[in-house]
């Protein structure tokens, strides 16, 4: 009976820290049901190999929220078969020092920011983590995985990928779609993770936005 009590008031805690936590955010579902979330750390089946936060709910700020609609709209247009499938958006400062405390010392830590310098944008709720799935609710082929730590997720030299057998052309035209929509709504991608997207610098997160804590 005891034991239940704590079990119950510690689920109570955690819930309550994470609505805390996301104050002021927008739950990208609330606004766009099209776009589908499968957050890769709710669950131990990533690269950390370890669960790091109980939340299902992509949160982004109003204006990422408001630029990702826009960018599944766009995709919509292109193919209404087609939406935008989130697997990380804002991630509290308190996960990324969980993160990075598992990868410091190892050969993934140039993958995490860390938290001592002010972690990323994902710790403001101003960059996603995005590919794109169909009716069915497969996700489109990429050439790897979400969250693969292999040149093969780089997004400078995909044409030598393809010629080199490393990616199908399959694959780098849908990065290509994806790019393409994301850069039109108005983020910017990253160079080693196709993934990623970031609505702003890191400069002016500092400066114009709040940390999630
Ligand atoms: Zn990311």
């Amino acid at each position: 009976m005891k034991k239940r009590l704590l079990t119950l008031l510690l689920v109570a805690t955690a819930t309550t820290l994470a609505a805390q936590n996301f104050k002021g955010l927008v739950d990208i579902r609330k606004i766009d049901s099209t776009i589908t979330v499968e957050l890769m750390y709710a669950k131990a089946d990533n690269f950390v190999g370890e669960k790091m936060y109980n939340f299902s709910k992509a949160y982004l700020h109003p204006k990422a929220a408001a630029a990702v609609k826009r960018a599944n709209s766009l995709l919509r247009e292109i193919n209404p078969n087609l939406h935008l499938h989130i697997y990380d958006a804002a991630r509290p400062m308190s996960v990324q020092q969980k993160m990075w405390n598992k990868v410091k010392g190892t050969a993934q830590q140039n993958y995490v920011s860390n938290p001592a310098n002010g972690g990323g944008l994902h710790n403001y709720g101003l960059a996603v983590d995005v590919s794109i799935a169909n009716s069915k609710g497969d996700t489109l082929p990429m050439g790897t995985l979400v969250d693969a730590l292999t040149h093969k997720s780089h997004i400078d030299r995909e044409q030598e990928l393809v010629r080199t057998g490393k990616i199908s052309a399959e694959a780098a035209k849908n990065r290509q779609l994806l790019r393409r929509v994301m850069q039109q709504a108005g983020f910017r991608p990253l160079r080693s993770e196709w993934w990623h997207f970031n609505f702003t610098t890191r400069a002016d997160a500092r400066k114009n936005y709040r940390v999630i804590p």
